[in-house]
């Protein structure tokens, strides 16, 4: 199946049109891409007002203007280092066009004496006559109306100017095909959208700042053109890896039971409703693909756990994978027991296992004993053989990567995924990010959990915090002290973790540890290990402890810097403490030189332990890039959508994808066809691959 052959102008190269060499062909290339859609769907990010236009005598200095004008006389600079003047004038008063170095037959035949000519730029005066230097736009009258308009400004790269840009836009829009629609009618007469063709040129013509913001018709169809696309490719990958690619696994009513008496706790409504959905994945003939999603502390590995009793109850094996060593090990400490208590064989393989302790794990695996298997990123290497793995579950998505998790099922052909995450994604983000799996969240606390005492508190108080922090591992407390950077060498007034390291040090003693990112995996479990023991009083750290240890004793969290972090991060964080029976607390020390806004983003963690809330409060403030952060997210970059902007539009890009791929998997109608469109001008080529050709 190929490209529709309406699409080719699109994406032939940007050189085709008139003007781009191989320079400019560079820049574009860096700036947005190599094709002609790619500038296409390069938006404006400013306004310039070129409607001011005013006769000379009413001009007004710093104002961009665009006025009519005769050109007298051209007089060239005395010096090399003096300006060619061009005077011009109307009938109320004189004015000069001032140019430095021109080209000077150029700037004659541009502008000739004798001629009315149309000048848009700013205004200056120069000792007392008004001035225009190097004016954006010149052209003859017939022109005024082109000109004296709002014009969209571009963000550009070093070596291209705007008014080249303005030119490629030009040029690019001149080939801009009109397509088939593909959006429904219904949602297309309600919103009042225009056609594609209308709306890319419109979004290239801003009238207005709202036009900028992305909120016009225009604005917003493409917006939603773009997040169609998303999820529908998301939709067209899941609906054909999932659909009767998998195996019935259905839940062992006993077996459940006999490990609900094992467990110490009762389940929380929340991680029941999580496992009764898992149970219903498993047990159909789709591949499961979900993800758990829930707050640190949330309970999400029994949940994990109920997934993999379901395996094991159909003679399968499950595969537990943790982002750590360290957390291996302890999932492996709190599920053997479980395990145990309903006879299932497990097992254990991470890095540290070498030699012979290794063959025999493996021997295991393959053999089948081992029904369960806990591990670290170890599972993924090519001698690890299962002999039939019918689950696999992935801890801490986030430090994984989209990619790992499709390697990882490769490992059982028909195997069913759990993805768990601790970071508590908006619900809008979720789609993009993980559209092409089934959501669960567990967004309620295991009763009995303390809430977490917060305080905002300004650096300058240091001493007395320290104080406050001795008086508790006097009374055998463990304290967290998290960082925002590991050296100096940003050259911000930080106070790095090494240098809290060695104060706190001084004034504690010597039971203060430190891990840091660029420790080694094995340093780093050290230090935890040492902490989690009570061999340690403090822990200071980097971020790095995020996907940390579940270590009950902790109950006081200070992060310094607060106002630097993200408030999902700071959430997370300090979902480290409260898990034990100590009521914890959390000190959140921001610098005397921030601002009144970062003091009051941080008012939202102290107000609120709900890592939803908190999430969409962020994503308010920040914007989607910024609270996924970073690109293992596998949040795809949006172009033409903005998530903090859009976010309506999302929810219904995504019923209505499912709605397309129900009806219409193979997009074989004609709204199917027009959408075939959509995918390619969005490059959704991998999702293509599924459909055969129309
Ligand atoms: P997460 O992985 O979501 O951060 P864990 O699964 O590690 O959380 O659970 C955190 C702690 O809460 C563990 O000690 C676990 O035994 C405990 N826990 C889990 N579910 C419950 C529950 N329903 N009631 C009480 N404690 C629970
Ligand atoms: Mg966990």
């Amino acid at each position: 199946m190929s490209r529709p052959f309406a699409l080719d102008p699109m994406f032939t190269s940007l050189k085709t049109l008139g003007g781009v060499g191989p320079k400019l062909l560079g820049l574009y290339e860096k700036l947005c891409g190599p094709a002609v859609i790619d500038i296409l769907f390069h938006m404006p990010s400013n306004l310039i007002d070129r409607r001011y236009s005013p006769l000379v005598k009413d001009l007004e200095r710093e104002r961009i203007a665009t006025i009519k004008l005769t050109v007298n006389e051209h007089v060239p600079g005395s010096s090399r280092h003096r300006p060619w003047r061009v005077r011009c004038s109307d009938e109320t008063g004189g004015i000069d066009l001032v140019f430095f170095h021109p080209r000077k037959d150029w700037l004659l035949s541009q502008l000739p004496v004798g001629q009315e000519r149309v000048v848009s730029g700013r205004i200056e005066f120069y000792h007392g006559r008004p001035q225009m230097a190097h004016p954006d736009r010149m052209g003859p009258v017939e022109e005024y109306d082109e000109i004296a308009a709002v014009e969209a400004v571009y963000p550009l790269t070093a070596g291209l100017t705007h008014k080249r840009m303005l030119n490629t836009i030009e040029a690019a829009l001149q080939r801009l095909p009109h397509l088939p629609e593909w959006i429904d009618g219904t949602l297309n007469k309600q919103r009042g959208w225009p056609d594609w063709h209308a709306s890319v040129t419109a979004a290239h013509s801003p009238a207005d700042f709202d036009d900028i913001e992305g909120i016009t018709p225009a604005r917003q169809r493409l917006a939603y053109d773009e997040l169609l696309a998303n999820q529908l490719s998301l939709r067209l990958v899941r609906h054909h890896q999932t659909r009767s690619l998998g195996r019935a696994l259905p839940p062992d009513p006993a077996l459940k039971d006999k490990m609900l008496e094992a467990l110490p706790f009762t389940l929380t409504s929340a991680q029941q409703k999580s496992i009764d959905d898992i149970d219903k994945d498993m047990a159909s003939n789709d591949r499961m693909l979900r993800l758990v999603q829930g707050d640190v502390g949330s309970g999400k590995t029994v949940v994990g756990l109920f997934a993999m009793l379901n395996a094991v109850a159909n003679g399968a094996q499950a595969a537990f994978m943790a982002p750590t060593e360290i957390l291996a090990r302890q999932h492996t400490e709190s599920m053997g027991k479980l395990c145990d208590a309903v006879g299932f064989e497990y097992a254990v393989l991470t890095g540290r296992d070498k030699g012979k302790s290794r063959t025999e794990i493996l021997e295991r695996i393959k053999n089948g004993d081992a029904k369960i298997i806990i591990g670290t990123h170890a599972l993924f290497q090519d001698d690890v053989i299962f002999k039939d793995l019918g689950l696999a579950i992935i801890d801490e998505q986030h430090r994984f990567g989209v990619h790992q998790r499709l390697a990882f099922s490769e490992k059982g052909a028909r195997t069913d995924i759990l993805v768990m995450t601790a970071t508590p994604i908006p619900r809008s983000l979720t789609l993009a990010a993980y559209g092409d799996m089934e959501v669960s969240r567990l967004d309620e606390k295991p009763a009995g959990r303390k809430p977490i005492d917060t305080r905002v508190v300004s650096l300058d108080r240091l001493e007395d915090v320290i104080d406050g922090l001795k008086r508790k591992i006097s009374e055998g407390e463990r304290i967290y002290w998290v960082c925002p950077l590991v050296e100096d060498s940003e050259k911000l007034d930080l106070a790095a973790a090494e240098e809290r390291h060695r104060v706190l040090g001084m004034h504690i003693g010597s039971r203060v540890g430190l891990v840091h990112g660029r420790m080694k995996a094995v340093e780093k479990d050290a230090v935890m290990e040492q902490f989690k023991n009570g061999d340690l009083d403090v822990l200071v750290a980097t971020t790095v402890i995020e996907v940390g240890v579940d270590v009950p004793e902790a109950t006081v969290m200070v992060i310094e810097h607060a106002e630097r972090f993200g408030l999902s991060q700071l959430h997370q964080l300090r979902g480290r403490v409260g898990r034990g029976e100590k009521p914890s607390s959390c000190l959140l020390l921001f610098s005397p030189k921030s601002g009144e806004t970062a003091r009051l983003r941080l008012s939202t963690i102290r107000d609120t332990e709900d890592g939803f809330v908190i999430a969409e409060e962020d994503l308010r403030i920040r914007g989607a890039g910024e609270v996924l952060g970073t690109k293992q997210s596998g949040l795809p970059e949006f172009k033409l959508a903005n998530l903090s902007v859009h976010r309506d539009l999302m929810q219904i890009a995504q019923d209505d994808a499912k709605l397309i791929i129900n009806n219409d998997p193979q997009l074989k109608t004609a709204r199917g066809e027009a959408l075939r469109t959509l995918l390619y001008l969005f490059r959704k080529e991998n999702a293509m691959k599924y459909l055969r050709s129309g």
